[in-house]
This record gives structure tokens, C-alpha cells and sequence, in this order.
């Protein structure tokens, strides 16, 4: 039945560069974090325009260490939205303070206007993601931080290469104003950037962007943290009890070859998601992602929306069915209130997420990586068409049919 082999959610896009990269730093003597780390710090803060950047082991150990380092702990309330992934929340919990949920809008990304309903004295922080690659509301979100005194933390696991008003992720605004205090991607495999596992914080502040370094590496201070890579000495300090959440030289040398790649990636997943939108955009049983014309979308994910009362199945029975014709599907995210870990939560008048609750239904995403074909994206397009079209509600005989006069016709 499949005319083409299995088409997976994802496949990650290594190169022979990335390949000769490894096989250079193996060689070289100097596995973990040395030359090849500070040269993709360099080369990552200088692509999106910030003047600081900490590599990391996980976008989870950057979230982590970025609250950590701004001091938030037991009897903090953080803010983030329910449409992310668990390691978000997990960051906040594990520092000892409180997530809050602020519900999403209609684009999928945290409505400030929820976030402004949820600060109390408590809030120290905002920690927004962009889904899928669509830039926030930052402006909103600035605004709100700078009213409060909160701090800004971007989840931007899925906006490396996405703009915000002309800029960068990561830079801040146009006229230098604002700024998140610490921004944190992800080198995930499926990431639109990928060293395998890893992460980078980026910051405009040198002092935070020194103690974050300390604490990715258990504390030692940053003196003696040079004198410990110079060869030969031995002595070092330690200051505070660190974490060990710094990126090896063997993922840094494939992080630099997959930066170098980022801009034309980023073309094709447009282009891509072009034939898709293009596509369903008639299709009446079908929304296309939401876009944002001022901000550049990084198209990590392409998550489509069912209108699921023009569909006689549901999202679960879709994703099946697409299987069946060799297509890998997933879903962006299961909301944070259903998840057993955050049961006890969930209830909590401050984490109700009606519209999450009910977008998350609707949402499927469908695969979009550089190195998929033409022909793979157009094999994806006939048999979503295909599974619309046989699910298709049948308009009730004797309504709409007697309207269109079809039952007349001999
Ligand atoms: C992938 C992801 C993370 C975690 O990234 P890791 O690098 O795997 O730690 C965090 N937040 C979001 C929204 C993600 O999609």
C-alpha cells in the first residue's frame, strides 16, 4: 500500500561536516568542555545577537541553572503556560518554587493577559515558550516584567532561528530596551539545532552569564576554574554547591557545523510548510499553524488543528490512520494539568487552562525536517486529504442537502 518507505516524525540532518567534526575532536585529546566549546558559545551568542552564552548539557540544565542563578527558590511563584513540555515546570519545581499556569491564546503561545491575572506578590518570574517555533507576545511580556520587577526566562527549545519583530530570539527588542534576563534553547535530537543532547543559555548580563558558568560546572569559581583547564595545575575551588551541566566538545563540534546549516534549514522547513498551508488552507475540516507576519517563524513543528465537528474521528484515530500510509505523527503537547505529576495542581484556580484544555484535542504535528523530500511532502499532503476527506462529517440528509437541491437531481 505505501508508496514511498515509512515517513518518521523525525530524522535528524547530519552531515559529513558534523561527522569529521567528532571524529577531529576524538582525535585531538580534549573531549569535554574546551576549544570547540567556546568557539560554538562565540559563534551561537554572535548568530542571535547576544553578548553572552553558556553551553549547557540540556535545555532542561539551562532552565535550571538560569533560575538557579537569578536566585529563585522555595516560596517563589514562577509563571509559565500549560502548552509545553514537562521539563519546563519540572525546572521550576525542582528549585522549590511554585509553577503557575497562565492560560495560552488563540495562537497557542502564553496569553499575557492570563499572565497579568496571575502575579501576586509572590511571582518572581516569567518563563514563556515559543510553541513550535512562533515568537510570544514579548513585548506584552517585557511590559508586564518591568511593571512587576519579574524576571524573564524564554523556553526557547523551539526557537533557534525564529524572530521576534525583526530580531533574533535571544537579542531582545529593536531599540535595546528590553531583554529576557536568560534565554535557553535546545540541542535535543529532534530540535531544529541538534548536537544530540545539549543546550545553550544566552544573556546580556556578563555578571549573571559568570555565575551561571560557575554553576554548571559544581561551583568551581571561574579563576580557578582557568587555572584547572590550563594543563599542568591542578588546584581549584570551590565556591557553592554547583550542578555539573556543561557541554562536551564532541557535541560543540557538531553544534557549530549544525549553526552553519540553521539559515538554509530554516528555508526549506518554510517552503515546506508553505505546500502545506497551501494545501489545507481549503480544506474546511482543517486549520492551518497560526503565523505571526512581524515575527519570523523557525518551523521547528508544524502543528495542524482538527476541527473535530466537521470530523467523524478524532485526533487519536488521524494520527492511526496516517500511520497506516507510513506516516509518523505527534502531538505539542499534552497539557501540563493532565499529567499525573501535577494532579494535586491542576485543580488550583491559578492553574485553570480552558483554552489549553481544549485546543490540545485538536492539535496534531506532522513532519517537517530539511532533509525530507519533495515528494515526501507531497506524499504527506494527498494522504492527509485522503483521511479528511473519508472522515468527513455527512452533512444531515433533508438539511443541507434539500438546501443545495442535490436530492432533486434525477
Ligand atoms: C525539548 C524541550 C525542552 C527540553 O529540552 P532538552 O534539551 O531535552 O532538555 C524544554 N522545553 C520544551 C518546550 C521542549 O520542547
Amino acid at each position: 500500500m505505501n508508496e514511498i518507505p515509512y515517513i518518521p516524525f523525525h530524522r535528524p540532518d547530519i552531515g559529513q561536516e558534523e561527522i569529521d567534526a567528532v571524529v577531529q575532536t576524538l582525535r585531538s585529546g580534549w573531549l569535554t568542555t574546551g576549544p570547540r566549546t567556546e568557539q560554538f558559545e562565540r559563534e551561537f551568542a554572535a548568530y542571535v545577537q547576544s553578548p553572552c552564552a553558556q553551553a549547557v548539557n540540556s535545555c532542561t540544565a539551562g532552565l535550571h541553572v538560569a533560575l538557579a542563578a537569578l536566585g529563585i527558590g522555595s516560596g517563589d511563584e514562577v509563571i509559565t503556560t500549560p502548552l509545553t513540555f514537562c521539563a519546563t515546570v519540572n525546572c521550576i519545581l525542582q528549585t522549590g518554587a511554585t509553577p503557575v499556569l497562565a492560560d495560552v491564546g488563540p495562537d497557542g503561545n502564553i496569553d499575557p493577559d492570563s499572565i497579568a491575572q496571575r502575579i501576586t506578590g509572590r511571582t518572581r518570574a516569567i518563563m514563556p515558550v515559543h510553541l513550535g517555533g512562533l515568537a510570544c507576545d514579548m513585548d506584552a511580556i517585557w511590559s508586564l516584567a518591568r511593571e512587576h520587577r519579574l524576571f524573564v526566562i524564554e523556553d526557547a527549545a523551539h526557537a533557534v532561528g525564529s524572530h521576534y519583530r525583526g530580531r533574533p530570539i535571544g537579542a531582545g527588542d529593536s531599540d535595546g530596551r528590553a531583554a529576557s534576563d536568560a534565554v535557553v534553547f535546545s540541542f535535543y535530537a529532534t530540535k531544529n539545532l541538534t548536537t544530540g543532547e545539549g543546550g545553550m543559555v544566552t544573556m546580556h548580563d556578563p555578571a549573571l552569564a559568570d555565575r551561571m558558568r560557575v554553576l554548571c560546572l559544581h561551583g568551581i569559581s571561574k579563576d580557578a576554574w582557568n587555572r584547572y583547564t590550563e594543563h599542568g595545575s591542578w588546584y581549584y575551588e570551590v565556591q557553592e554547591s554547583g550542578f555539573k551541566y556543561n557541554l562536551s566538545d564532541i557535541q560543540s563540534a557538531i553544534g557549530i557545523h549544525q549553526l552553519r546549516k540553521l539559515e538554509t534549514s530554516i528555508q526549506v522547513r518554510a517552503a515546506y510548510t508553505s505546500m502545506y498551508n497551501h494545501a489545507f488552507a481549503g480544506l474546511p475540516e482543517l486549520e492551518v499553524p497560526p503565523q505571526c507576519h512581524t515575527s519570523r517563524h523557525s518551523w521547528h513543528l508544524y502543528m495542524l488543528r482538527l476541527n473535530l465537528e466537521r470530523l467523524g474521528i478524532d485526533r487519536n484515530e488521524f494520527i492511526r490512520v496516517l500511520k497506516r500510509k507510513g506516516i509518523g505523527c505527534s502531538v505539542h503537547f499534552i497539557p501540563i494539568p493532565l499529567h499525573p505529576f501535577f494532579a494535586a495542581d491542576a485543580n488550583l484556580a491559578w492553574n485553570h487552562c480552558p483554552r489549553a484544555l481544549a485546543l490540545y484535542p485538536r492539535l496534531v504535528s506532522l513532519p517537517l525536517y530539511p532533509n525530507m523530500t519533495e515528494d515526501q511532502v507531497l506524499y504527506v499532503i494527498k494522504s492527509v486529504q485522503e483521511t479528511i476527506c473519508s472522515a468527513r462529517k455527512t452533512r444531515p440528509v433533508g438539511v443541507s442537502a434539500a438546501i443545495t437541491g442535490e436530492l432533486g437531481k434525477p
